[in-house]
């Protein structure tokens, strides 16, 4: 981590701060930088994952709230393509949801050469839908405002998993430019930040079931007082207790030390070392390829082993 970030953590440790006031801060800054209507900040992405999947199930329901990971009898499913299925997605079903596979992964299995297609999706739709679970990488199918456009003739949200697509800066606001409903990022990654840190971002409404979910509950009604704009109190009739997301709780020094990586991140304040240090891989690289078309060119084994 850059010395600044650092300091900001070392301070916010020896701070008291409200951490409900402290959430609503971030959301507006996470806001600025990224164009989401607000943000909240986890416990890293995998976090985000299943405090957005949550979010989706449950709203503003104080009792769905309550009971989750419990689904039982509540509509529970998120359609996801077979491509983009991976380890991080225990997270999704951590909160309750049942994954439901679209599509095949027969370019991987040899057996096929066509990638999963946005009517797969709504094909799978039924009443038990809450929404749609997206991995986004360069190269992931079908392009994801096909999913959108699929997901929102439902009236359905779509979670995007964006874990490892910064340090590009554009990301931070291409998926909420598209549309999408809610986007997690890792903060550990190449970000520079602290290590368990990540963001979710997107709709207001599903960032206040994020936040109540994950914030201490332990609050009298009549004398609780979130920030409006990060909870809306008057949507709830009750405080739910304590959230499936309680375990996943953010430190102040974690929140303080993310938004100042966030700032010198979003300001390019790492653009110059990402430059240098993609000098010495493209050299790596070339210096591969050399090797290759030598050793193809004079060494009989190694030109039969390559092709
Ligand atoms: C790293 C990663 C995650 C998890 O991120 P954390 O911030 O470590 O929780 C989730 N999804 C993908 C695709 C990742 O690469």
């Amino acid at each position: 981590m850059p010395d600044e970030v650092v300091q900001a953590m070392s301070d916010a440790a020896s701070a008291s701060l409200n951490m409900v006031e402290l959430q609503a801060v971030a959301s507006r800054q996470i806001a600025e930088v990224t164009g989401a209507e607000t943000g909240h900040i986890t416990s890293g992405a995998a976090a985000g994952l299943t405090l957005g999947t949550a979010a989706i199930l449950a709203g503003m329901n104080p009792g769905i709230l309550d009971r989750l990971p419990d689904t039982t009898g509540i509509a529970n499913e998120m359609i996801i393509s077979r491509e983009h299925r991976n380890g991080y997605d225990h997270s999704i079903r951590v909160a309750g949801a049942k994954l439901i596979d679209v599509g095949m992964n027969e370019q991987v299995a040899g057996a096929g050469v066509r990638r999963t297609e946005a009517w797969e999706y709504e094909a799978a739709i039924t009443d038990s839908t809450v929404g749609v679970a997206y991995s986004a990488t360069k190269t992931s199918q079908p392009p994801l405002e096909e999913v959108i456009r699929v997901a929102h003739e439902h009236g359905l949200p779509v979670l995007v998993d964006a874990a490892a697509q910064l340090p590009s800066i554009a990301n931070l606001r291409r998926f909420i430019d598209m549309g999408v409903d809610l986007v997690v990022f890792s903060w550990d990654k190449a970000l520079r930040g602290p290590q368990s840190a990540g963001i979710i971002c997107g709709k207001r409404e599903l960032i206040a079931s994020v936040a109540l979910q994950h914030l201490d509950m332990d609050e009298y009604f009549e004398i609780w007082d979130p920030p409006e704009d990060l909870i809306p109190k008057s949507a709830i009739k009750g405080i739910p207790r304590h959230g499936v997301g309680r375990g996943f709780k953010a430190s102040k020094e974690n929140i303080v030390g993310l938004l100042t990586a966030l700032r010198l991140f979003s300001q390019g304040a790492y653009a110059d070392e990402a430059a240098s240090q993609r000098g010495y891989l493209e050299y790596i690289a070339d210096s591969i390829s050399v090797c290759r078309l030598s050793l193809g060119l004079f060494c009989p084994m190694a030109r039969a082993a390559l092709s």
